[in-house]
C-alpha cells in the first residue's frame, strides 16, 4: 500500500488514514505521497457520471488504504442534499470561457467540497489495522482567512469524539463571515478572534502542531491529540481533485472537447491548496494546458514565480478578498516537492530559510519546470472592482471578489491556444455583498443584509438562505485573543470538550 511521508523527510512514514488524522507531519512538513499519480484517471469513463461516481473513482486513486465500502460511504454523506445543486459543482458558460461555480455547500464557500468530506474521512481514521485508539480524541485546530472557518465548523459540528476551535484574524473578514462563525452552534465548538492577520494565526497553529510538550500534555490530560482542518491536511486537500475531472467531463459531455484536448484552469489562490488540487488532477491523467494562479494585491506567489524567489517581507494588505489576504502560502511546499522530484533536503532547506529570514530561492532549473504548469497574474482592488462590473456587464453574471480576480488574470493572460479556459468560482458573491454592490456602481446600504437584498433587486439572484438567516441571529463568540496565547487557549478548550 502507498505511504505518506513529509516533505521533509522521508524517514517516517504512515498510511493515508493517519496522515489524516494527524494533519501535518512531526518535523512541521507537509504529508505526500511518492505514489501520486502511479494510478491514473481515465477521463472517457466519466463522461455521464454523477458528481458521486467521479468522486468516488478519484478518491480511490488519491486514498490507498481507505476502502471502497467506506469511501462510498463518506462520498454520499458529504455530497447530498445539504447541496443547493445536484451536480455539486456545475460548469457554466460565460462568454467564450466557463466557469465552475464551487459554491453550492452549506456555507457559499468552495471550502464545503473539501470540509463536508474531511470529518467523514477522519471518522474511518479510527477501524481498520492501522487504527487509533477508538477512545482517542481529536481537538481540530483552523486557522482561517475567512471561509474555511465557517465551513470547517459546518463539517465538525456535533462530530462525535471530536472538537474544533477556529482563530479568525480580528477586523479582517467581511460581516457575513464574521457572522457565520460567531453564531455556529454545538457543544464541540469554539471560535475567537485573534490579534493578528491570518498568516500570524497559521503559523501559530503550525508552531502549537509542532509543541510536543504541549500535544503530550493534552493527550495525558483529556486523551485528545491535535489535528487540522487546513488544506496541510491531505484529507482537505485530495476532495478538491474531484472538480477538475468533473469539469472536464461536463466538457467533454456537452462536446466542446474531445478526450485529450487541454483545458487551462484559473484559480483564485490564497493558501495554494485549490490550485494545487489542480496538479494533482494533471498527475491523475487530467489533460491540463496551464493552471494560472490569481493573486490579490498581495501577490507574493505572483512575484514568486516570475523571479523564483518567494519573500514575504513586505506590507500586507486588508483588501476586499479577504480570504486570499495571505503572505505564506503553505501548500507551494508541496508543489516545490514534486518540481524538485523529491528532495527533502532541498526543501527543508528552503522552509528553514523562509522560517528565518522569511524569503527563500527555487533553482532555476525547478522553476523553469514550474512555469510549464503554472501561469500567473493578479489584479488590485479597483481591478477587481472592474472585473465585477464587467463581466455583469458582458454577461449579465455576477461575481464574488475573488473570483473576480480570476476573471480579471483570464482576460489579460493568454492562455494554451485553442484551449477552453474555466475560471473556478471561490464563493457566492452574497459571502461579500456590500464589496459587490459598490463595484457594480449601486449604493450600499448601512446592513449587510440590507446590501444581499439590494443586490438581490439589482441581478435576480437568489440569496442562500443560509446567509440571509445570519441576520438577527445572536453571537455565541465574542472573545478576542493574543496570537501568544493561543496556545492556552487550545489546552483549556481540549479540557473543556473532554468533559
Ligand atoms: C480559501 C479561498 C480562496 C483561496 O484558496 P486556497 O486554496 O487557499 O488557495 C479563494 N477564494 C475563496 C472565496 C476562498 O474562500
Amino acid at each position: 500500500m502507498e505511504l505518506f511521508h513529509s516533505t521533509r523527510s522521508t524517514d517516517v512514514t504512515v498510511t493515508a488514514k493517519q496522515a489524516i488524522r494527524k494533519g501535518i507531519a512531526d518535523d512541521g512538513g507537509l504529508f505526500v505521497s511518492d505514489g501520486l499519480g502511479s494510478v491514473t484517471v481515465d477521463v472517457d469513463t466519466l463522461v455521464g457520471k454523477t458528481y458521486q461516481e467521479i468522486a468516488l473513482t478519484v478518491l480511490s486513486a488519491l486514498l490507498p488504504g481507505f476502502s471502497e465500502a467506506e469511501l462510498k460511504e463518506c462520498v454520499a454523506g458529504a455530497y447530498g442534499q445539504q447541496w443547493k445543486d445536484e451536480t455539486i459543482t456545475p460548469l457554466k458558460e460565460l462568454g467564450d470561457d466557463y466557469i465552475l461555480e464551487l459554491f453550492h455547500g452549506p456555507t457559499s464557500a468552495f471550502k464545503d467540497v473539501a470540509l463536508q468530506m474531511l470529518p467523514r474521512l477522519m471518522a474511518h481514521t479510527t477501524s481498520g489495522t492501522d487504527a487509533a485508539s477508538p477512545t482517542q480524541r481529536v481537538l481540530i485546530l483552523t486557522a482561517t482567512s475567512g471561509d474555511t472557518g465557517k465551513a470547517a465548523l459546518e463539517g465538525f459540528a456535533g462530530v462525535d469524539s471530536t472538537g474544533i476551535v477556529v482563530f479568525y484574524p480580528a477586523g479582517q473578514v467581511s460581516e457575513v463571515q464574521r457572522l457565520q462563525m460567531v453564531t455556529q452552534q454545538g457543544a464541540n465548538v469554539s471560535v475567537v478572534a485573534v490579534r493578528g492577520n491570518f498568516d500570524d494565526a497559521q503559523s501559530s497553529v503550525k508552531n502549537i502542531f509542532g509543541d510536543t510538550l504541549l500535544g503530550f500534555d493534552i493527550d495525558a490530560q483529556s486523551h485528545t491529540r491535535l489535528s487540522s482542518a487546513n488544506s496541510i491536511n491531505v484529507g482537505r486537500l485530495v476532495p478538491q481533485v474531484v472538480y477538475y475531472f468533473a469539469a472536464y467531463a461536463q466538457l467533454l459531455a456537452s462536446q466542446v472537447i474531445n478526450n485529450g484536448d487541454e483545458v487551462d484552469f484559473v484559480v483564485p489562490t490564497g493558501n495554494f491548496g485549490d490550485i494545487l488540487a489542480g496538479y494533482y488532477a494533471m498527475r491523475l491523467g487530467l489533460p491540463v494546458g496551464k493552471l494560472v494562479v490569481a493573486s490579490d494585491k498581495n501577490n507574493v506567489l505572483y512575484d514568486f514565480l516570475t523571479t523564483g524567489i518567494y519573500d514575504r517581507n513586505r506590507e500586507f494588505f486588508t483588501t476586499i478578498s479577504p480570504s486570499m489576504d495571505i503572505l505564506i502560502s503553505s501548500n507551494l511546499e508541496r508543489m516545490l516537492y514534486y518540481f524538485s522530484d523529491g528532495d527533502t533536503e532541498l526543501i527543508s532547506r528552503l522552509m528553514s530559510d523562509l522560517a528565518s529570514t522569511g524569503r527563500y530561492e527555487v533553482p532555476t532549473e525547478i522553476m523553469s519546470k514550474i512555469r510549464q504548469v503554472f501561469d500567473c497574474g493578479w489584479a488590485d482592488e479597483d481591478q477587481v472592482r472592474e472585473a465585477i462590473a464587467d463581466c455583469w456587464d458582458q454577461n449579465h453574471y455576477v461575481i464574488d471578489p475573488h473570483t473576480a480576480c480570476a476573471y480579471h488574470v483570464l482576460n489579460t493572460t493568454e492562455g494554451t491556444p485553442m484551449a477552453p479556459r474555466i475560471i473556478l468560482s471561490t464563493a457566492s458573491p452574497y459571502k461579500f455583498p456590500r464589496a459587490v454592490l459598490e463595484a457594480l456602481g449601486q449604493s450600499a446600504p448601512a446592513s449587510d443584509f440590507t446590501c444581499m437584498d439590494a443586490l438581490h433587486e439589482f441581478s435576480d439572484m437568489e440569496i442562500p438562505s443560509n446567509l440571509r438567516t445570519l441576520e438577527g441571529m445572536a453571537p455565541r463568540f465574542t472573545g478576542e485573543i493574543d496570537v501568544a496565547d493561543m496556545a492556552e487557549y487550545v489546552k483549556d478548550m481540549a479540557t473543556q470538550f473532554a468533559q
